[in-house]
C-alpha cells in the first residue's frame, strides 16, 4: 500500500458483572498473539493487539476491570484516557444486563468524558436454549440508556466461545473510532449480523444494510459539547453562590 500509514493507539475498557465473559472476549480476540499482564493486586488485566484497518495500523490496549467491589477505588485510573468501553452482559442472565448502566456511568464519570464510543455486547449467544434475554429487551434497555445520556450505542450478539462477532465487533469499533476522528476511512461500515444502531433520538438502524451517514464524528462532537455545556452551568451555579454569599456576608 502507500508509504503514508498511520498510526494509532486505542484504549479500550472492557466493563460488566463478572463472569459475562469479558475476559473470554479479549482472550478470543486477541488469540495466539495475546501479550497479557495480569495486575490481579490492582483489579485489572491488560493486553494489546494491533490490526492493520486500510492503511491504518491500529493497535488496542484492551483493559480488563475486575467486577468485584473491593477494587472499586482503584478502578477511575484504569478509565484515564480510555476511547472506547464495551460493555458485556450474558444472555443467560438479564440482571448482567440491568446493571450496565452502572458500568455506564462509571466509564463516564471515571473517564471525564474521554470514553464516548460504547458498544453493548450480549455474550454466550450459542447458549441459545438457555437464552433469556431477547435482542429487542437488550435494545431497548440501550434506547433507554441511549436517552439518559445522549451517547449513541452498537448492539451486538458476541460467543467468545465459538468466535461469532468478536473479530467483527473489533473491526467496527477501529472502523467508528476512525470516523470519530474525521479520519478518511476508505471503506464502507463493516457489516455485523444483528447489529443494531441505537441513537438518542430513537433512530435505530438494524443490521445488514447499515449505511455509514456522517453522524458518528458529529454525535460524538454533540456528546462532548452537551457535556462541557452542562459543566459550564454548574460552574455558573456555583458561581451564584458565592456571589450571594458575598452579598450576603456585605449586608450584615
Ligand atoms: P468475566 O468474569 O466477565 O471475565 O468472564 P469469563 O471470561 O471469565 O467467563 C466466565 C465463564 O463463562 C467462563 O466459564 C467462560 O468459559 C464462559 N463463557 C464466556 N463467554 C462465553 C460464551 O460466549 N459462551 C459460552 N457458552 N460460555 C462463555
Amino acid at each position: 500500500m502507500s508509504g503514508s500509514e498511520r498510526s494509532f493507539i486505542f484504549k479500550i475498557v472492557l466493563g460488566g458483572d463478572g463472569a459475562v465473559g469479558k475476559t473470554s472476549i479479549r482472550e478470543n480476540f486477541m488469540g495466539k498473539g495475546f501479550q497479557g499482564s495480569y495486575m490481579k493486586t490492582i483489579g485489572a488485566d491488560f493486553a494489546s493487539k494491533k490490526m492493520d484497518i486500510k492503511g491504518s495500523n491500529i493497535t488496542f490496549q484492551i483493559f480488563d476491570l475486575a467486577g468485584q467491589d473491593t477494587y472499586k477505588a482503584s478502578r477511575g485510573a484504569f478509565y484515564k484516557g480510555g476511547v472506547a468501553s464495551l460493555l458485556v452482559f450474558d444472555l443467560q442472565d438479564p440482571t448482567t444486563l440491568k446493571n450496565l448502566n452502572v458500568w455506564l456511568d462509571e466509564a463516564i464519570e471515571n473517564s471525564e468524558g474521554s470514553i464516548s464510543t460504547f458498544f453493548v455486547l450480549g455474550n454466550k449467544a450459542d447458549l441459545v436454549e438457555t437464552r433469556q434475554v431477547s435482542a429487542d429487551a437488550a435494545k431497548s434497555y440501550c434506547q433507554q440508556m441511549a436517552a439518559k445520556t445522549g451517547i449513541t450505542f452498537v448492539y451486538l450478539e458476541t460467543s467468545a466461545k465459538t468466535g461469532m462477532n468478536i473479530k467483527d465487533a473489533f473491526d467496527l469499533l477501529a472502523y467508528r473510532l476512525l470516523l470519530a476522528r474525521n479520519e478518511p476511512v476508505d471503506m464502507e461500515q463493516p457489516n455485523v449480523d444483528g447489529l443494531a444502531i441505537i441513537a438518542p433520538a430513537g433512530a435505530t438502524t438494524t443490521s445488514t444494510a447499515v449505511t455509514a451517514t456522517a453522524s458518528p464524528a458529529m454525535e460524538e462532537k454533540i456528546v462532548q459539547l452537551e457535556k462541557r455545556m452542562a459543566q459550564l452551568e454548574e460552574n455558573l451555579q456555583n458561581m451564584g453562590k458565592v456571589v450571594r454569599r458575598v452579598v450576603k456576608k456585605l449586608q450584615e
